[in-house]
C-alpha cells in the first residue's frame, strides 16, 4: 500500500493547542520535512505491519530497506557474551531504522526486533539514496538524527555503567511508553532483562520496587504505567537528557 496520501493526522508533540497537520503521516522525521520532500518520500514507500517478534534485520545482512515506524516500536540489540544479547536502543515514530544507508553503509549492524505492534513506512535503499542525493532537507535532517543517535548511545553507555537497575528500568519503560503511545505495555520479563542487560531476577526486584512506589503495575508479560510523573522521578537523568537532545536537534 502506498502512503502517497496522508494516513492520519497528528498533533505536533508538546503543542496541544496547535492545529493538527492534516498531511502528517505519523513519523516525526518524515513529518518534519517540507511538504514536497515529504510527499515524494511517502510516494516511494510502502506501508507494512510491524508484528511483535518479527525480525526486520540481523547483523551483517545487506540492508535493503529503511523503516520509518508510524506506530509501534522496534528494539535494536547486539550480541554480547553475558547476557547473550543486549538492547542498545528503541526506535519508534520519533526515528527510523537504516539511517546508515544515508551514510553510504548498506550493512546492518544490529538485530532489529519488533517489540510493540504497529505499522511502518518501508522505503527501498535505492529510493532513500535517491532522495538523500538531492542534498535537500532530508539529508540535513538525517545528519542531525545521526548526531542525536551518537549522543544517545554515549548517554546509554554511561547509564549502564553508573545507574541502578531500578532507575534504568524506569527509563526504558518511559521510552517504551513514548513509542507505544499507550499506558499498557506488553513486555515480557525476558525482553526487559535483555533491554537492561541483567538477569530476570534483577527485573523482578526492580519492577517490584517501582510497583511499591505506585509507578507501575507489573504482571507476567504486562506492564501498566499507573503514575507517569512518578516514573519520571524514579528514572535516572539519562531519560531527560536523551529527550532534550532529541528535541533540541530534531524538534
Ligand atoms: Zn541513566
Amino acid at each position: 500500500m502506498s502512503l502517497a496520501a496522508p494516513v492520519r493526522t497528528a498533533t505536533p508533540p508538546g503543542n496541544p493547542g496547535v492545529e493538527p497537520d492534516r498531511h502528517a503521516c505519523g513519523n516525526r522525521l518524515i513529518d518534519a520535512l517540507p511538504r514536497g520532500e515529504r510527499t515524494r518520500l511517502l510516494a516511494a514507500g510502502k506501508q507494512v505491519d510491524l508484528s511483535p517478534g518479527r525480525v526486520l534485520h540481523e547483523p551483517g545482512q545487506r540492508m535493503r530497506h529503511a523503516w520509518f515506524p508510524l506506530t509501534g516500536f522496534v528494539g535494536l540489540s547486539m550480541r554480547t557474551f553475558h547476557p547473550s544479547r543486549m538492547e542498545v536502543d528503541l526506535v519508534g515514530n520519533e526515528g527510523m531504522l537504516g539511517v546508515a544507508l544515508a551514510l553510504g553503509v548498506a550493512e546492518c549492524g544490529e538485530r532489529a526486533l519488533v517489540l510493540g505492534p504497529g505499522i511502518a513506512l518501508r522505503i527501498s535503499a535505492t529510493a532513500l539514496h535517491r532522495e538523500v542525493r538531492r542534498d535537500g532537507a532530508l539529508r540535513r535532517l538525517l545528519n542531525r538524527y545521526v548526531y542525536v543517535l551518537m549522543m544517545r548511545f554515549v548517554q546509554n553507555a554511561a547509564c549502564i555503567a553508573s545507574h541502578k537497575i531500578e532507575q534504568r528500568l524506569a527509563r526504558v519503560l518511559l521510552m517504551s511508553q513514548d513509542r507505544a503511545g499507550s499506558e499498557s505495555l506488553a513486555l515480557t520479563q525476558a525482553s526487559l532483562a535483555q533491554m537492561l542487560g541483567v538477569r530476570r531476577v534483577g527485573v523482578t526486584e526492580a519492577a517490584g520496587a517501582l510497583q511499591r512506589l505506585g509507578c507501575i503495575r507489573y504482571s507476567r508479560g504486562h506492564v501498566a504505567v499507573t503514575d507517569r510523573p512518578g516514573l519520571e522521578r524514579a528514572a535516572c537523568g539519562c531519560y531527560r537528557a536523551n529527550r532534550a537532545s532529541h528535541q533540541r536537534w530534531l524538534g
